[in-house]
């Protein structure tokens, strides 16, 4: 596939706007993507981005989950109050309430639909839930999971920037991806706060949890062929760029054809 007429110095981001605004989106050829990686590995943050600028569907599991929560709490359900319980010490919920969940999101919004997942699957018998429910509606399979690599250090220090709107859940981070108006969303006006589980205490047990749980999905997927490992570190942009490159190189994005 031929590269845009634009050129280089339009950035990507314009490019993927102008043809979405031309109406031509179907040319991003449904990728469906799973982000995996410990936290603060910049997970969050790339898929809003790639959200944003390919508009594909940003399906984040802590998200989802935190407004369950915050909605069954509100009702005093004893399942959302021990739900909380289990978030703040950063321990995982469990696997099957997790799966229907997502599973339920997914299939509201319409099979074949672009989408990148973020937070979900983390364990094997998720993603094999996962898949299963995909064939099982005859719905497209996963194109790839993304596996980003961050050492101990720059996570401790980007969870330790990272604020979540209390209103929508949209995420930010202070150097990263500050709001245009500090302390406030963009998108809702809400306030932004700490989440309770970015503290070092429990920074250090999400960690560990992540490495005994999560770590067996990189096996799975490499099984499966469908694994790219990629950094984590670097800025924002950087990383955007190699993750776009990659997903050129995979074919699982085009560029897009030049406006009429
Ligand atoms: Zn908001």
């Amino acid at each position: 596939m031929a590269g845009s007429v634009l050129g280089d110095k339009v950035s990507d981001a314009a490019r993927y706007t102008l043809v979405s605004d031309a109406g031509r989106t179907q040319r991003w050829c449904g990728v469906r993507l799973i982000f995996l990686g410990p936290p603060g590995a910049g997970k969050g943050t790339l898929a809003l981005l790639l959200a944003e600028r390919l508009k594909v569907t940003h399906l984040s599991s802590g998200n989802l989950l935190r407004e369950m929560v915050r909605e069954s709490v509100q009702q005093g359900n004893p399942r959302g109050k021990e739900a909380a319980r289990l978030m703040e010490s950063g321990s995982l919920l469990p696997d099957e309430l997790v799966t229907e969940l997502i599973l339920e999101r997914m299939g509201n919004l319409g099979k074949k639909i672009p989408f990148v997942l973020d937070g979900f699957p983390r364990t094997v018998e998720q993603a094999k839930a996962l898949d299963e429910a995909l064939a099982r509606s005859g719905d497209s399979p996963i194109d790839l999971t993304i596996g980003f690599e961050v050492s101990e250090e720059t996570m401790v220090g980007r969870l330790a920037g990272r604020r979540v709107c209390e209103k929508c859940g949209a995420n930010y981070h202070l150097e990263r991806l500050p709001s245009k108006r500090r302390g406030l969303c963009d998108r809702c006006g809400g306030v932004l706060r700490t989440r309770p589980d970015d503290n070092p205490q429990t920074i250090r047990n999400r960690l560990k949890v992540y490495e005994s749980q999560t770590a067996p999905l990189l096996e799975f997927y490499r099984a499966q062929g469908k694994l790219r490992e990629v950094s984590g570190e670097g800025r924002i942009e950087e990383q955007y760029q190699l993750l776009l490159d990659l997903l050129r190189t995979e074919q699982l994005v085009n560029d897009p054809a030049p406006p009429e």
